[in-house]
């Protein structure tokens, strides 16, 4: 253990230190250059990767890493390391630049607290997500093909294995987000088969761990596998050219899955998209694992919840606490920055999403509307809602 004293730094490793402090992306590159070893701490024996993993800044926490910042290097005093200080500072995108630079994630502090176990304390659920949904690369290519290589698990292609880390590795897992991811991440939707395959392997292999056998992992392949599977379905359907697919064949995946799963019940619910996660759940392989009772036992209760949230439950530990955040209405994205402009009720992350959920909204909007004018002219002290209209009248 080391004393506490004042460190010997060089003029231009403490500017390193304000320039983080400063938030100053162009002057770190500069004094950067001029250093051999970013690995030093300051009087606080901080790390400067762990006081830009603080402040949260994915932009400096990726300057240092280019440098060579040793991502587990500290000496802080309470054994806090990078990834602790990214789980408080609620930037998931620093969590995983750390991560992919290799970032032990099961360190505990000196109060006996892993990264994500620091972010949960403070209510980062994001970082919390990130840090558990995180895969190591090696993970991947134990399914990727490997040229001079015999194996039956080897089922991916090598270009494939940067999208597929990516794409086992997302937290919203709305099924809209995750067809949007297999037509966003490169390569994915040309491979759907060998990405099932791929998934169902992992799904085994998480199970069948023995002692270090993880449940949450196996469950979320076996998830996106059946998501997975359901798209080439569709995908088979459309090139078998029946004539009553016509309207079909011109949409793309999305807008199917949209279309099919976002389909507004009788009051407002999603009943086909709760009855398309019931059977995925249902479909489950390990069915005597305790997270598969626990998912039943949820579902079979009294006033039970959406399949959707017993499923990000499930995968994410999340408990409780969705409800309370907006999402986006078309792929559950939180915090949306949109909403649309005629009844501002729903709310979407982008013009995409918009489009996509339109063709349900569309028939719900002026009632939406309509209820808003109505609302504000019962309760004409409302002062919230009066604004509200009157932007509404304003931008008709
Ligand atoms: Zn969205
Ligand atoms: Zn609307």
């Amino acid at each position: 253990m080391s004393e506490n004293k004042e460190p010997n730094l060089s003029e231009t490793e403490k500017q390193i230190f304000k320039a983080i402090e400063a938030n100053d992306v162009v002057l770190l590159k500069t004094l950067l250059a001029g250093i051999k070893n970013v690995n030093i701490v300051d009087e606080n024996s901080m790390t400067p990767l762990q006081h830009a993993a603080y402040k949260g800044n994915k932009d400096l926490v990726q300057a240092l890493l280019d440098q060579g910042a040793d991502v587990n290097y500290g000496e802080h005093q309470h054994n806090y390391t990078s990834l602790h200080f990214a789980g408080l500072s609620g930037n998931a995108d620093v969590c995983l630049a750390l991560l992919l630079a290799g970032a032990k994630s099961q360190v505990m502090n000196t109060v006996g607290r892993t990264p994500s176990q620091m972010a949960a304390f403070v209510g980062h659920h994001n970082c919390v997500a990130t840090i558990n949904s995180y895969i190591p690369k090696e993970d991947v290519d134990f399914y990727t093909i490997t040229p001079g290589v015999i194996s039956k698990v080897q089922v991916l292609p090598t270009f494939l294995s940067e999208s597929f880390h990516k794409f086992i590795m997302q937290t919203n897992i709305h099924p809209i987000k995750v067809v949007l991811n297999v037509q966003n991440f490169v390569g994915l939707s040309e491979h759907l088969s060998e990405v099932k395959k791929a998934l169902e392997f992992m799904c085994e292999r998480e199970i069948k761990r023995g002692a270090e056998k993880n449940e949450v992992m196996s469950f979320k392949f076996h998830y996106l596998g059946y998501i997975i599977g359901e798209i080439l379905k569709v995908k088979l359907r459309q090139t078998a050219k029946k004539d009553e697919l016509e309207e079909e064949k011109k949409l793309d995946m999305t807008e199917l899955f949209t279309r099919k799963l976002l389909k507004p019940g009788k009051d407002g619910q999603l009943e086909i998209m709760d009855a398309f996660l019931k059977e995925c759940i249902r479909e489950f392989p390990y069915r005597d694992c305790t997270l598969f009772r626990q998912m039943v036992a949820s579902l079979a209760g009294k006033d039970p919840p959406t399949a959707l949230s017993v499923l990000t439950s499930a995968i994410n530990g999340q408990m409780g606490f969705l409800d309370s955040i907006s999402v986006c209405n078309t792929c559950g994205e939180h915090k949306p920055a949109k909403k649309c402009s005629k009844c501002k009720v729903v709310q979407y992350c982008d013009r995409n999403c918009q489009r996509l959920h339109w063709h349900w909204h569309k028939k719900a909007c002026p009632r939406l509307s309509q209820s808003l004018i109505e609302d504000a002219q019962v309760k004409p002290d409302a002062g919230e809602l009066s604004t509200e209209l009157q932007n509404l009248l304003v931008n008709n």
